[in-house]
């Protein structure tokens, strides 16, 4: 049997509860079309580094190049904690051979663009990458990465797979 191509994805996208509210962003073209044909290598960054389910909400933070992570309310400083998984893992999906990566819009971990970075009094005042996608496609150029968003697109979806 030919081995199937492998994809990695924001977990929420496949129906986990991860999400810090306890929910999901369920994919219906991601779990009920497009996992027959691909091995999906689920992700959560923000649960993998240690965060609770439910958990307050996180933002990017100041330098849009190289923001924090911070809690809206409380401002909880989580960069060093996501730093350190992020380490880990991209060695980790070094033996993956992902083939792609479909990641969850506009998450301050997981989007891959147009994520709003704010100033410490939480103003929005930029736009970047989640702190896990930017790392993952600094380590992983060549990989394509597309987020569900854009993959609504039916012909930007053929043109991506
Ligand atoms: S967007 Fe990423 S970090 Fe947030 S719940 Fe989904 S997989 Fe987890």
């Amino acid at each position: 049997m030919k081995t199937k191509p492998k994809v990695g994805i924001s977990a929420c996208l496949l129906g986990e509860n991860v999400r810090y509210d306890g929910g999901n962003q369920s994919n219906h073209y991601i779990i009920n079309e497009l996992s027959e044909f691909v091995e999906c290598v689920p992700v959560c960054p923000e649960v993998e580094c240690g965060m609770t389910v439910p958990r307050e909400p996180i933002e990017l933070v100041g330098n849009p190049d190289s923001p924090d992570l911070l809690a809206v309310n409380s401002r909880t400083d989580y960069t060093e904690k996501m730093r350190k998984w992020i380490e880990k893992k991209l060695l980790l999906l070094e033996n993956e051979n992902l083939t792609v990566y479909i990641f969850k819009a506009k998450s301050p971990s997981c989007g891959i663009r147009e994520v709003p970075v704010h100033t410490k009094e939480g103003i929005p005042s930029a736009q970047g990458a989640g702190m896990f996608a930017k790392a993952f496609m600094e380590k992983f150029p060549s990989v394509p990465v597309a987020d569900e968003e854009t993959l609504n697109n039916p012909a930007v979806r053929k043109h991506f797979l």
